[in-house]
Parts: structure tokens; C-alpha cells; sequence
């Protein structure tokens, strides 16, 4: 056993009320639905844009939709890939998959067609899920040539909009919707859903039925499926949920403006609140005034997001025009807070922002902040049931000491089953059941453990290790900058140096000088920015985590170029 998990150091600072020897129940996520519309039938389930559907509505929809996918072959262990923004189809489609027993992968409808294709083939999809829109039946269309791709249901846009002109958003207009051909290939959510419901019930392990798969780059960069199965996606529910014991069952009401495919909404966001049986007012994407009018209007309590969410609310010019006293906790993953952007946030909004921590193949939270005890800059402690472990990042079967970096690692119900059809990079992985997740970290003496970065990100300049997330906090200090990257750019004396791109907020003005004096005594010589680019803009993924990769394949491009 290791250090950390010998000495228990948490365990003096656990949260009050939160059991870590909880029993996490081995269950499948069609129970943890099941069970939801037993106990909340009438109970309003989904808002989108202002139409409402309560958890019976929204369940027989699931039952037709799983009967029809029936009828289209799916079966046990059959991949079907939804290819989805936030409309309640996601929701549908989701548990639509399950029941009829197949397995659900995620798209990002944002996704280069490349990108789309490779996942295709890799998850062995023949039937996806998507909008009568052009911005995603178009990219499907030509998967249906290239790909394996064999059969698209189309789900009509207009079917799930209360009226033409949102009084939010003018979500989609007539000339954005795409024009369906009549062929065997396509089959209208309408004609898949015209029966009566009775799907053939499937058997399921949770244990070792893949429910998800989640395309993550991983620590290698190569998107690859992780397999989630019914029990890591149920444990992870439950492990969330009995964090907060202070979460009403019945009552809560969730702001879901995270994509529902990515790994962190799909768990803190849908399966949180059916397992609590609250109502998920869901956002197609993320607009800044609409989340605030959103919130302003229909009084969320619970708001997860990522890092660059809360810092957009953070300088936005009028914001003070809206009412946030709703919102009963926030919690921020997926990439570092900076730790003046929760004090601020906390401070405008009225609420505990916490910080959590985890990934695509963790299902995905390993760790949370106690909202009574939160440490800034730290991403808290381990959920029920799971133990953290710093391991040495020379020799990955020793744990190092308290307060000594080293790899991440993750034990717990909610790890991944492994890497489809990847055996090598499982196993490289998953070492004697721990994760290895390829975040630098170390832990404190109370138990609270920080990420330092990720190992692929380090910079190596002149022989020293440099931190990017260390001289991003540092420049996050300077109230004139709204964002920042840091990354390693090739140097002839130092191999790397380091280089911030930053995105100063509105009306703000800054020098690359004037920068460095404000750093001076942040930071060491060789962590000090040579290079310093401003830009308009900074690229950003499809959840809104600040994009390095984006960056790094610019470099590379203008490199070969050069
Ligand atoms: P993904 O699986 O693509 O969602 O990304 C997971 C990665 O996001 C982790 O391995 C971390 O590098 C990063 N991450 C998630 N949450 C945090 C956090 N609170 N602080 C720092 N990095 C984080």
C-alpha cells in the first residue's frame, strides 16, 4: 500500500456528513433511469427553450425509441453514435441506446470530418443519431460514402422548439435546416418512434456491459474509445451525489449548459440529476448573455461548468442586470480554476464555487473540493470509494511521499474497464488497478491534492522543468488579462522556452514589457515568458477548456511551412 493510502491523511479533513465507505451499488444505468420515473413520474424532467417534459414523458420516448433501434438490428454490444448537441434528443437517444441494449458513443458535432470518420470506423458505428440541421446532417451525409456508416436517424429540430422565435435564441431558422433524402439510409425519429413501446428487455452486466464509449486523446494524444461500463457511470453518480447530501431529491434544478456529450455533463450534469430527480433546464450551447438570462429567469440551483465559463460571467460588463441568487453551489472541472477566478466568481455570484478534478477515463470525477472547506488551487479530496496515489514519475510502482510530485493515479469503482480494442495502452494505463492519468501532482499534509500539470505539457527549457500552469497563474494575476496559454516553443540555446499567448479583456492594454515587470518577482528567470503573443481570441475545445493542442498544431504548421 502506498504512502498516502496508509496514512489516510484525509481522512481527519473529510467533509462532515460524506461517508467514504459508502456502499457504492454495482447497477446499470437503465435502473438508475427506471428507478428515477418510478419515484418522479410527473415530475418535470427537462426544460429546453421553454418546452417542459416530465420524467413519464420522457420514458416513453426512451421505450419507443429503444424498440425502434431494435427494429434497425441493434443489440447487445452494438455501437450507436449519437451525434448530438444539447437538445432532449441527447437524453432520449442515451438511454434510448441503452435499453435496446447497444452501446452509446459520443460524437462532438464541432469535429473535423476526418476526426468523424476515424471514430467511426474505430468504434464500429453503423447507425448514428443527429439534427435535421445542416451543421450536423451535412458532416454525417458524407460518412454515409466514406465510412461504415450505414443508417442516420434523423431527429427534426422544429419538433422540440416551443415557438420559431425563442424568446432566448433564435435557435435555428428555416434556411439552417438540411434537406432529408427519402431512402433507406435515413429513418425519421418520428417513423422510428410510431410504436408501442415494447422493446425486448437485454440483460446487462454492469460490470462488464460497456455502456459509454468516450473518445479522450488521452496522455498519448491518440483518440482512443475508453469503456465505461453501466457500473463506472452509475458508481460516478452516486459517488457525486453523496458528496452534497445537501441536494434535495426532487428539488434541485440543474443549468445544463455543458454538452451532454462530454464525459463531465454526461455524469455531473444528466445522470446527477435523474439520480436526485431534479429538472435539467438545458442550453444548446454556450452564450454568455443566455446563461445569464437563464439564470436571471428560471432560477437554477446547481450550475457546473468549466473554468473559462466562470471567467466569462466574471467580466461581463452587466452582469450586476442579473439575479445569480439562485444558484446554491457551482463546480468547476475539466481544467485548472484559477484561483483569483473563484474568488471573484464567488464573490459576484453569491455561492461556493469548488473545484473538482477528473477524466474521460475515470467517468470522469476522481476528486471534489468540500464546499464547507475548499482549498483554492487545490482540486480536494478523493470521492467515496476512491483512493488517490501519487506514484514517482521515474519509477511508477513507488509512491512518493506527501508534498513530493509525481503521477496522479486513481483507484476506484468509476475506472474505466480499459481501452477499446487497444490492449497495449490499456495496460500501460492501468497498472495493478490503478489509473495512471499523466497529471504532475502531489498531496498535502491534510489530504488535499493539487495538479501541477499534465506530464505531456512540461516544459524543458535549458535543463529545468517548467510548469505552464504555474506561470498561468501567475499571469491570471494581472487584472488586465481575461485568458492565457502558456506553452514550450522550440528555442536554439534552451531546446524550449516558454511563451504566453494571452487575451487581455475589453478596453484593456497592455505591453509585452509591461507584463514582464509584473512578473518579475512571480517568477523565476527560466519561467519568465520570452515570448508573448496578444491575441483577440484563444481557441478553445468544444466544452470550453482553453485549447494548448490548438496552439501547438498552429506551431507545427507554420514549422513546416517555415
Ligand atoms: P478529458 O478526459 O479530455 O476531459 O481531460 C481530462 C484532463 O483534464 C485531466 O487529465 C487533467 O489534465 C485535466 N483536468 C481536469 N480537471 C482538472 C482540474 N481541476 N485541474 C487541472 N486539470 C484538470
Amino acid at each position: 500500500a502506498s504512502v498516502q493510502q496508509t496514512e489516510h491523511v484525509w481522512e481527519r479533513h473529510y467533509p462532515q456528513g460524506v461517508d467514504w465507505h459508502a456502499d457504492i451499488p454495482k447497477r446499470s444505468l437503465i435502473e438508475l433511469f427506471d428507478t428515477a420515473v418510478a419515484r418522479f413520474g410527473d415530475k418535470p424532467f427537462l426544460e429546453f427553450l421553454g418546452k417542459r417534459y416530465t420524467y413519464r414523458q420522457v420514458s416513453a420516448l426512451v421505450d419507443r425509441f429503444a424498440k425502434g433501434l431494435q427494429g434497425l438490428g441493434v443489440r447487445k454490444g452494438r455501437s450507436v453514435g449519437l451525434f448530438l448537441p444539447n437538445t432532449p434528443y441527447f437524453v432520449i437517444a442515451y438511454f434510448g441506446v441503452l435499453k435496446a441494449g447497444g452501446t452509446v458513443v459520443n460524437f462532438n458535432p464541432l469535429y473535423a470530418e476526418r476526426e468523424i470518420a476515424k471514430q467511426i470506423d474505430d468504434s464500429e458505428t453503423t447507425i448514428m443519431v443527429t439534427l435535421d440541421v445542416k451543421a450536423t446532417y451535412t458532416k454525417l451525409a458524407r460518412m454515409l460514402v466514406e465510412t461504415r456508416l450505414e443508417t442516420i436517424v434523423v431527429c427534426p429540430m422544429a419538433d422540440v422548439l416551443p415557438f420559431p422565435k425563442n424568446w432566448l435564441f433564435p435557435v435555428v431558422r428555416r434556411q439552417d435546416l438540411a434537406l432529408i433524402p427519402h431512402d433507406a439510409h435515413h429513418v425519421r425519429f418520428r417513423a422510428l418512434t410510431a410504436n408501442d413501446g415494447r422493446f425486448t428487455p437485454v440483460a446487462i452486466d454492469p460490470v462488464e456491459d460497456v455502456a459509454v464509449l468516450q473518445y479522450t486523446g488521452g496522455t498519448t494524444g491518440v483518440p482512443k474509445g475508453a469503456m465505461l461500463t453501466h457500473a463506472n457511470i452509475y458508481a460516478n453518480t452516486v459517488q457525486a451525489a453523496l458528496w452534497f447530501p445537501e441536494a434535495v431529491d426532487g428539488a434541485e434544478r440543474m443549468l445544463g449548459v455543458l454538452p451532454l456529450f462530454h464525459v463531465f455533463a454526461m455524469t455531473c450534469v444528466m445522470n446527477l440529476t435523474i439520480y436526485k430527480g431534479g429538472e435539467i433546464i438545458l442550453l444548446p450551447r454556450f452564450d454568455l448573455d443566455q446563461v445569464l438570462e437563464t439564470i436571471d429567469r428560471k432560477k437554477p440551483t446547481l450550475f457546473p461548468a468549466v473554468p473559462t465559463i466562470y471567467t466569462a460571467i466574471n467580466n461581463h460588463k452587466h452582469r450586476e442586470k442579473y439575479d445569480l441568487s439562485s444558484i446554491k453551489l457551482c463546480n468547476s472541472g475539466g481544467a485548472p480554476l484559477p484561483v483569483e477566478v473563484k474568488a471573484k466568481f464567488e464573490e459576484i455570484a453569491g455561492c461556493k464555487l469548488v473545484e473538482g478534478y477528473g477524466l474521460s477515463e475515470s467517468s470522469p470525477v476522481a476528486t471534489i473540493n468540500p464546499p464547507d472547506a475548499s482549498v483554492p488551487g487545490s482540486i480536494g479530496m478523493p470521492l467515496p470509494g476512491t483512493i488517490i496515489e501519487i506514484m514517482s514519475l521515474e519509477d511508477r510502482s513507488r509512491p512518493v511521499a506527501l508534498g513530493e510530485r509525481g503521477e496522479v493515479c486513481i483507484r476506484g469503482p468509476q475506472v474505466m474497464k480499459g481501452y477499446w480494442k487497444r490492449p497495449d495502452e490499456t495496460a500501460n494505463t492501468i497498472v495493478d488497478g490503478r489509473l495512471h492519468t499523466g497529471d504532475v501532482g502531489y498531496m498535502d499534509e491534510r489530504g488535499y491534492t493539487y495538479i501541477v500539470d499534465r506530464i505531456k505539457d512540461m516544459i524543458l527549457a535549458g535543463g529545468y522543468n517548467v510548469y505552464p500552469r504555474n506561470v498561468e497563474e501567475a499571469i491570471y494575476l494581472h487584472p488586465a488579462v481575461h485568458e492565457c496559454i502558456v506553452l514550450g516553443v522550440p528555442d536554439p540555446y534552451r531546446g524550449q522556452t516558454v511563451k504566453a499567448y494571452i487575451r487581455l479583456g475589453e478596453g484593456q492594454k497592455m505591453t509585452p514589457e509591461e507584463l514582464k515587470a509584473f512578473l518579475k518577482d512571480k517568477l523565476s528567470p527560466i519561467e519568465m515568458p520570452k515570448q508573448v503573443e496578444f491575441r483577440e481570441e484563444l481557441p478553445k475545445t468544444m466544452i470550453g477548456k482553453l485549447s494548448r493542442k490548438a496552439l501547438l498544431d498552429e506551431l507545427e504548421a507554420q514549422g513546416k511551412a517555415a
